[in-house]
């Protein structure tokens, strides 16, 4: 029985408050806390403020005496996580003298800050390696309570913070780590399956940061690592170990096709600018080249136009591109935005641009 003696509501958020919890409070040591159920209502986070435990729930509830319920399958995973979190910081004492200076567990992924710049990939996978070797090897887990006094009689990879008082909890994993620890653990190393560092990156100047994933969030991730890969190999019609090879190949062909299609664009316009010119409505012995295309030789024909006896407007969606040195596109621009507010743009005395709603009529009445 849970005993709830107090109900608080903030704003959209409904808590259950008790002086005692079997539930784990999140952020613990650095660890999830425990989710499940109190009565009828789903616990979604649970807090430890001034020894009470705030249950955040999702529907309310009256206080009073509740049976309750633990997700038992997330405390697993949990379990996985952080007894793998042990074992990866220990390798990584014992390969390289790296020491795990921070320790964060979050519902995808878990991380260790190593006081560390640079991390060599080497040495990655070797405590990687030595990690897994751990795990394979089903090393008991035990749990040792002890005091201050006695400590001396262990071999701990961290010393203990000089606030802690009371009993001490180590957790013991075969002989190959010793760690005092509050969170939650595996039995034995075999339950975490396996561990796996999934990336990493430079954290505060001097640190670097580890993602990782044990059991079956590893798993999860290898299952979705091969989906991906799939479906890239599908895609490009490739052996898998073939793809990275082939992805590479498509970048540089569409490099080079990229290279040839903007040639034929330049070209396209030179041959295609005489003609315009030739056709050009003249307003105040302007000659205007107005053209409304998604197509990309429009950018070129200026350097093929006479552009001291031209307005080049090209109209791409509502982009209106406008060119000159025949007037000042400056000035036509602001002439236009302060007739139509609602526009946007701007530009220089040879070339500018109008944003939005307006018809190349309307344009043509202010030259
Ligand atoms: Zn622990």
């Amino acid at each position: 029985m849970l005993k709830i003696k107090e109900i608080k509501k903030e704003k959209n958020t409904i808590y259950a408050l008790s002086e005692k919890s079997p539930f784990y409070p999140d952020g613990k040591g650095g660890q999830l806390g425990d989710r499940g159920k109190i009565g009828n209502a789903n616990v979604l986070m649970v807090e430890l403020k001034n020894n009470i435990f705030f249950h955040k729930i999702d529907k309310e509830i009256e206080p009073g005496d509740y049976d309750f319920e633990i997700d038992i399958k997330r405390r697993k995973d949990i379990a996985q996580q952080h007894t793998a979190q042990h074992i990866l910081s220990a390798a990584f004492e014992q390969i390289a003298d790296l020491d795990t200076v921070g320790f964060r567990m979050a519902e995808e992924y878990t991380t260790i800050d190593l006081n560390t710049a640079r991390l060599d990939e080497k040495l990655e996978l070797e405590a990687e390696k030595l990690s897994n070797e751990i795990i394979q090897k089903c090393l008991p887990v035990e749990e040792i309570i002890t005091t201050k006094n006695e400590l001396g009689n262990y071999n701990l990879r961290k010393e203990l913070s000089e606030k802690i008082q009371g009993d001490i909890r180590l957790i013991k994993i075969g002989d190959f780590d010793i760690n005092p620890c509050g969170g939650f653990h595996v039995k034995n190393t075999g339950e975490i399956g396996l561990v796996k560092i999934i990336s990493k990156e430079k954290v505060k100047g001097n640190l670097t940061r580890l993602y990782f994933l044990a059991g079956n969030r590893a798993i999860k991730d290898y299952n979705e690592r091969i989906k991906i890969t799939k479906t890239i190999s599908n895609l490009m019609t490739s052996k898998i170990e073939d793809v990275p090879k082939r992805v590479e190949e498509t970048i540089n062909k569409m490099k080079e096709y990229k290279s040839k299609y903007e040639k034929l664009n330049e070209k396209f316009a030179e041959l295609i600018a005489r003609d315009l010119l030739n056709k050009a409505e003249i307003i105040n012995e302007i000659k205007i080249i107005y053209l409304d295309t998604e197509d990309d030789y429009i950018n070129y024909l200026p350097k093929f136009l006479p552009m001291e006896e031209v307005l080049y407007i090209a109209k791409k969606g509502n982009r209106f591109e406008i060119s000159s040195k025949k007037i000042n596109c400056k000035d036509l621009i602001n002439k236009i935005k302060k007739a139509y507010p609602e526009l946007k743009g701007g530009g220089g005395e040879n070339r500018g641009s109008i944003i939005g709603n307006i018809d190349i009529s309307e344009i043509k009445k202010y030259l």
